[in-house]
């Protein structure tokens, strides 16, 4: 697989609720040229994450001395919690060739975007607002309080779509997933934000109820 820039450093990035950790943890099943980096938080683990594989999971002074280490690629403030890459992960896996995909939140993207001007940006979008909160109140490990920040987040993180190469509406999971495969493909026409008929179907979503 190449795609128009050939480059294989994907961020993937999405408002909470978007169905991004399913869609990414797919692509990685099916394509084993695909590697997804995993990163370190301060947040805390849940009870179906297992350490070293969802995340690492770190304290903050650490996290505070990798930071001063300059060991990661980028890091973010997301949801109150300290999330980060490393860079030595991104790089080994582009040096074997292989592609690495980063799930971000927008601030991380906007970080290795700028030290990546050539990597591939695609972002999520759900297929109207109402799906978000939908996701996010099933979702039952998360607490009321923690619902409702990643809903009022998640909608605010929505107008940050302008600043990707690619934006992919998880209407349906298996369409959606065909979609990433195809912008992996250098076929991602339909879902670049320069189609003026994808732009009306993106504005009709950031501008619902
Ligand atoms: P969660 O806590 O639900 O796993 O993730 C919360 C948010 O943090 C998601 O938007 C996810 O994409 C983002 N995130 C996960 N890992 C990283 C990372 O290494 N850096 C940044 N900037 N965001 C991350």
């Amino acid at each position: 697989m190449l795609n128009k820039k050939n480059n294989k450093l994907v961020v993937i990035s999405a408002p909470s609720g978007t169905g991004k950790t399913t869609l990414v943890n797919l692509l990685v099943e099916k394509n084993s040229e695909f590697k997804f980096s995993i990163s370190h938080t301060t947040r805390k683990k849940r009870p179906n994450e297992t350490d070293g594989k969802d995340y690492f999971f770190i304290d903050s002074p650490k996290f505070n001395e990798l930071i001063s280490r300059e060991y990661f690629a980028e890091y973010a403030k997301v949801f109150g919690n300290w999330y980060g890459t490393s860079k030595k992960n991104i790089k080994s896996n582009l040096e074997k060739g292989e592609w690495v995909i980063l799930e971000l939140d927008w601030q991380g993207a906007s970080q290795i975007r700028k030290n990546e001007s050539n990597c591939l940006s695609i972002f999520l979008l759900p297929p109207t607002k109402r799906h978000l909160s939908d996701r996010l109140n099933s979702r039952s490990t998360d607490t009321k309080d923690e619902i409702r920040q990643r809903l009022e987040e998640a909608v605010s993180d929505m107008s940050h779509w302008t600043e990707f190469d690619y934006v992919v509406i998880n209407d349906d999971i298996n369409k959606a997933f065909k979609k990433i495969e195809n912008i992996l493909r250098g076929k991602g026409e339909e879902s670049s934000i320069s189609n003026m008929q994808h732009r009306k179907r993106i504005m009709k979503i950031i501008e619902s109820n």
